[in-house]
This record gives C-alpha cells, structure tokens and sequence, in this order.
C-alpha cells in the first residue's frame, strides 16, 4: 500500500499453525469459531513476516523479520517457511540494500532472519529494539536460543529507549510494553495519515473487538490488553488503519472494523 511517499508491503516469511491454547490462554473453541478463527482441524493458522517500508532519501526498513530459514527456530513452523527473502527480492531488494530493521519485540517469529548461521543476515543495516526487551532476552539465561541467535548483533544493536523515539520524520517508535517488556509499535506517518503497525499488540484483527483476550505468551496479560485498547483508541481517534505480521495477509484493517 501506498502512504503519500512511503510504499508498504507485507514479506510474508511463513505460515504458523497451533493449537488455540498455543495464543489464547482463556478463549474456548466457540468463541474463536465465531471469530472464523480456526481452520477445518479446529487449530489456529496464520502468517508471520515482516513489512518492508521504502522511504525517501532511499531508506529501506524492515519492520520484523520473520521466523527465518531454520524451521526448528520457532516451533510453529508449518512447510510453508522461509520465504522472506523470496518476498524481498520480487520488490527489487536484496538483503545487503536494508538500510534499517526494526525488531518490535524479540520474540522467535519476528527475529529469525536477523541472523543466519552467526551472520549478521542485512549486513548494513542499522537494528532497532527497545531496550527493555533486549535485556530481557539476551541477559541472564532465560532465553538461551534467542540470546545465541542475536548475539552477532550485540555490538551494533541501536537500543532506545522510554516511551519512543523518532527514527526518521516518517516513522516513530513507541513503547508497548504488554506482550513483551520491550513490545513497540511502528507508526508511519505522511502528511496527516499514519498507517500503524502494531507487531503483537494484536495478532489477529478479532482483538479490536475482543482487546481482553488473554495472550498465552503475553508477559504481562493486564498490561497487554491494556495496549491493545490504548492502540484501538488511537486508531479510532486518527482515523489510522493497523496492521501486523500476523493479521490474515497481513492486510490492514480499520479499528472499526
Ligand atoms: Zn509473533
């Protein structure tokens, strides 16, 4: 999509599938049918990705980046993986042309190409991620996966911090903390219109009307429902459409919707 000067497109790396339980830790089976949540077995199934942005003065920013080439990275994997750096490449990009890569949270589906076998995969790129969430991840010995697949990183990981920060005059950061310590959302701007990506705030559009969903991976659930009426509002109040790497497609919505 098209925002004044800013092209958007979704990456699509993959496609996840899992038992409910797996995202909604308090959602019975009906109420995610009446969503059309589930597939014909009754589980969950959608995409993961990250979303390429084409700026001006030649910026290039992925926001997220899929789960990546190893299928046993993010547990989730169906045979449909892999395919972000097919989807960059069909936009005339190749990996060393990144200029930018925003993480909106580390968590395994938004970060697996960051790296690929210890290398740095957008090679000149600068990264981007709250530093709340990278404290949480790669210190102490919680996350030890996680913690060894960013470690190429760690030298060159620009960390911000607080409640947001303006990478370029189009596109800000801002804190959500919620579903992870770190958790941002993307807001594009041009002109008057903005276009939000929302990373896991929401993962599906059904949480626009059911924001007090539980999240099963959510670290903090009150404070994660707590984002995602804050996100609804202002999508609502800025007449702003949302998006995020797992909405069907990944095509925006309307928080009216
Ligand atoms: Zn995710």
């Amino acid at each position: 999509m098209r925002l004044g000067q800013l092209a958007v497109h979704p990456l699509i790396d993959g496609y996840a599938v899992m038992e409910p339980v797996d995202l909604f830790a308090d959602v019975t089976p009906d109420e995610l049918r009446r969503e059309n949540l589930l597939n014909a077995d009754g589980l969950l199934e959608f995409p993961y990705g990250g979303f390429l942005v084409l700026g001006p003065e030649e910026r290039i920013v992925l926001i997220d980046v899929g789960a990546g080439p190893d299928p046993d990275f993010f547990p989730f994997t169906a045979p449909r993986h892999g395919l972000l750096p097919a989807a960059l490449s069909g936009h005339g990009v190749a990996a060393e042309d990144v200029t930018d890569v925003v993480l909106t949270h580390l968590h395994a589906d938004h970060i697996g190409w960051a790296t690929v076998k210890s290398d740095v995969h957008f090679s000149r790129a600068r990264h981007h991620v709250h530093g709340e969430d990278w404290r949480h991840y790669t210190q102490g010995g919680t996350y030890p996966a996680i913690r060894a697949h960013l470690a190429p990183l760690t030298d060159r990981m620009h960390l911000w911090e607080g409640p947001g920060t303006e990478l370029f005059p189009w596109l800000s950061l801002r804190a959500a903390p919620g579903h992870t310590p770190g958790s941002a959302v993307a807001v594009l701007h041009s002109g008057q219109e903005r276009l939000v990506l929302v990373g896991d705030v929401l993962h599906t559009p059904a949480e626009l009307r059911q924001p007090h969903w539980h999240g099963t991976d959510d670290w903090d659930p009150d404070k994660a429902v707590a984002q995602r009426q804050t996100w609804r509002a202002y999508c609502r109040e800025n007449d702003a459409p949302l998006a995020g790497p797992h909405f069907p497609g990944m095509h925006p919505v309307h928080a009216d919707d």
